[in-house]
Parts: structure tokens; sequence; C-alpha cells
């Protein structure tokens, strides 16, 4: 693997970028080497191959950074085959940034033009021109919801291959566009306002996921705090920074951090777990790879501000107090710890403090309710492989539990679901947990 096609003097390599090299050479050196995280990596569990976990990846970006290792295939796909779940920064003693590597990483693929195939090519041209425009991803969405309708996509889908199939499986029914108008932009408090919040919106949930909207605007607003949707936020740039491209997550992120801080709010809640890890996380992309070292002073506290105002939903009604649903929902749940949640977050007890108010209601527990269950962004689509090895894993799990619904608090984890348990022919409801405090709340009124 010594360096060849990507022939380097140092840190000069064609299209790299030295600050990027200097970032990763240093987050390297925080490992050290135990593998205590090895067990905890889905891909390194389903393959047992060191080039498939934490500790082998962070060997071969050091050998990259070091020029003793060519910027290969090999080593871009040992990075592209991480879910990004974080699983190995909650073991690592050493308090290694895993996802900041990663990211990092592969920005500088990118920089070095390594993503080259088609595929990538069409994930780069829908991120960058469609998903943070959300006139062209409504028209996108409208076209999409025309096709299910009219059963084109299902005809269509029996002329695909199975791999483009997964893809289809994975579209949720599309509501009409007039159920998917947009938010109005202030939502009053019930009764005596404890805070005045912002709420992130987000780019493909308002299209997909508008019941999970309503139902966090419905409690927030029952829950005494009045809520502010400013309309000029926008995506959070998890997807774009997943993919490598963070020049679009920094201008993506600047452009909500203006956004929040005009709207003179006390905390920004966050329904999707991704975008809440990834807004929380925005002075680690923003500013500490020496491209954000020009920053002003001024620059850096407004997104320090986004970072610290950042709260899951569960994590804010749980800490502020909630009211008590009174009427009873005779329930089996079983809570799913959204990896983003879990490891990106640290929001752990929160939910199913909040479903454990919810009289009738049993919380049942599954094994390892924090592994990954596959989802990861768009690594289904990309991956469906090893994803579908990493669910099969978490299906067995669920089944075991045997529940009536299954919760977690990420909109990509929910789709997983919703599209596996169909697969698999079950009845299991998959629903936000903030859906069943609203379903709750909705019985008593
Ligand atoms: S982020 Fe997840 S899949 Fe990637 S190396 Fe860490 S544990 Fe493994
Ligand atoms: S647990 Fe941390 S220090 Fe140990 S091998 Fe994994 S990443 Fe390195």
């Amino acid at each position: 693997m010594r360096a060849g096609g990507n022939s380097c003097d140092g840190f000069a390599c064609h299209g790299s970028d030295p600050a990027r090299m200097k970032k990763i050479s240093q987050l390297t050196l925080d490992c050290v080497h135990c593998g205590l995280c090895l067990p905890t990596c889905p891909t390194y569990r389903e393959t047992g191959n060191e080039i498939a976990s934490p500790r082998g990846r962070i060997y071969l970006m050091r050998g990259v950074v070091e020029n003793r290792i060519e910027f290969s295939e090999l080593v871009l796909e040992a990075m592209d085959l991480c879910l990004g779940c974080r699983a190995c920064e909650t073991a690592c003693p050493s308090g290694v940034r895993f996802e900041d590597l990663l990211e990092t990483m592969r920005a500088e693929a990118r920089g070095r033009g390594l993503h080259q195939g088609i595929a990538k090519r069409i994930e780069i041209f829908v991120l960058q021109k469609i998903v943070p425009n959300r006139r062209r991803l409504r028209f996108v969405v409208n076209v999409l919801h025309g096709l299910q309708r009219f059963r084109v996509l299902a005809a269509l889908r029996l002329l695909l291959p199975s791999r483009w199939q997964r893809r289809i499986d994975f579209l949720p029914p599309i509501a009409p566009p007039r159920l998917r108008a947009p938010l109005a932009t202030s939502f009053v408090a019930r009764g005596k306002r404890r805070a005045r919040v912002g709420y992130f919106v987000g780019c493909v949930l308002p299209e997909f996921f508008g019941s999970v909207q309503r139902a966090s605007l419905h409690v927030l607003a029952q829950n005494g705090f009045e809520v502010i949707v400013p309309d000029t936020q926008v995506c959070c740039g998890a997807l774009h920074a997943h993919s490598g491209d963070l020049e679009t997550a920094r201008e993506l992120l600047e452009q909500n951090v203006r956004a929040f801080r005009d709207a003179q709010v006390e905390y920004v809640i966050v329904d999707s777990a991704g975008c809440g890890a990834a807004l929380r996380d925005c002075e680690n992309w923003l500013c500490d790879d020496g491209e954000g070292s020009t920053a002003s002073p001024r620059q850096r506290e407004s997104w320090s501000w986004l970072a610290h105002s950042i709260r899951d939903i569960s994590e804010f009604l749980y800490a502020q107090g909630i009211e008590k649903p009174s009427r009873e929902m005779r329930l089996r749940v079983c809570y799913d710890d959204s990896c983003h949640l879990f490891h990106g977050q640290r929001v752990v007890d929160a939910p199913r403090a909040l479903l454990r108010q919810i009289p009738g209601l049993q919380l049942v527990e599954q094994e390892d309710a924090a592994a990954c269950c596959g989802a990861a962004g768009i690594y289904n689509l990309t991956h469906p492989e090893m994803a579908d090895a990493v669910w099969r894993r978490k299906l067995a799990s669920i089944e075991r539990a045997n529940p009536d619904v299954v919760v977690t608090g990420n909109p990509g984890c929910l789709l997983q679901f919703r599209a596996g348990f169909a697969q698999r022919g079950l009845s299991i409801r998959t629903l936000h947990p903030i859906e069943i405090l609203a379903e709750a709340y909705s019985r008593q009124e």
C-alpha cells in the first residue's frame, strides 16, 4: 500500500488541503490502539476484519497523512463502509473524535477527486442542488407523490435491479402537497408562557415526517412554550458533511446560525437526532481545521451560541418538566436508541422517562438498544448488504422484546424500521417518542 498513484510530498498532494491533513494527523494521535472500540463496531462485528474496525480505519488515516499508505480505492472503501454510528466514540477511553476524523478524511478524498463514480456524482448533485433548495426539493417530492399515487413507481420498480428496488422500498407513502404545506412561523404557548424556543424544521423532514413535526409543535405549545419557526432556516448540512462536502455544510450552518440568532430564542429544539448531533457539533466543522481560523470573534461566538442552544425535544421536555397525560395507553413500547442521540448527543434516559409518564404504557427493553439499525443516513441505499446484516441483528432483538410499537428519535431509523417490518410481514407500529406523547394528550382533549 505504499504511496504510488497519489504521489505526495509530506502534506502536499494534488487536491489535498494541508490544514485538513494536519487536523487528521493531530486527531489520529489520540488513538492508543487499545482495541476497546472493536466489539462495539457494527462493521467489525460483521466482518471480523481489522480494516473494517475503528482502530484499523485510524491506522489507515495515519498511514495516508504520513504518506506511507496510498489513498487508494481500498482505503476509500474502508472509510465508506463505516456507518458513522459513533459507537466507537462512546467506547473509547482516549476521547478519539472519530466522526470528525471520518468526515475530514472524506473531505480530503473529495478534494483529491477520489469520489468519481456515477452514483457518487448523483449523490453530490442531489445534495448540492436539490436538498438545500426548498422549491426544487418540493418539486421532486411532488413528482414522486404523483408517481406513487398513479402506481407508476410500483410498475417501474419491477423493471429495476434489486439494488434500485430497495431504494424505492424505503420511500414512505408521500402525503398530497396540501398536507405538506410549510409550517406557520410562530405558535402561541398554551397557558402561562414558560419560554420562547426556536424549532428546527430540516430539509426532507417536512416532506416525509409532517406528522412528527405537527406532534412536536403541539406538545411544545401544550406545555407552555412559544415556538418560533424562522423561515430563513435551511438544511442542517449533516448529509453534506457525511459525504465529504464540508464546504456546503459550513454555508448551511452559517445560514442557520443567522436564522436562529435573529429569532431571539432561548433554545433551538430539534426532533431529528441526526440533525441535532450535526448542529451541536457545528463548532468542530466550522472552526478547527484551519479553514475557520480567519473567523472573527463575533462569528465564533455565534457558532458557539448555536451549538449550546440545541436541545433534542425529549431532552428538553424532560429537563423542563411536562404535564403528565391523564388517559391510559395500554401499549408495549420498545424504545430504540438512535446512534445520533445516544452516541452523538448522550441523550439516553430522557425519552424513556417521558414515555414512563404515560399511564398504562409498558416500556419493554431490547438487548443492546444502542446498537445501530443500519439506516445511517443514506447508508442503507449505498451499502445495502452491510446495512441488511446490521439490521438483521436489530430485528432479532426487537422480535425477542415483542412490542406493539417501536419508538425512536431519528427519522432515518423510522424509515428503516418501517421498511424492515413491512418486509418481514410484522405489524409493529413505528413512531417518534413525541408522536406517542401527542397521541396521549389528544386522548384527553
Ligand atoms: S462509527 Fe460505527 S461503524 Fe464507524 S468505525 Fe465507529 S463504530 Fe465502526
Ligand atoms: S478505543 Fe479509542 S484509543 Fe482504543 S483503539 Fe479504539 S479509537 Fe483507539
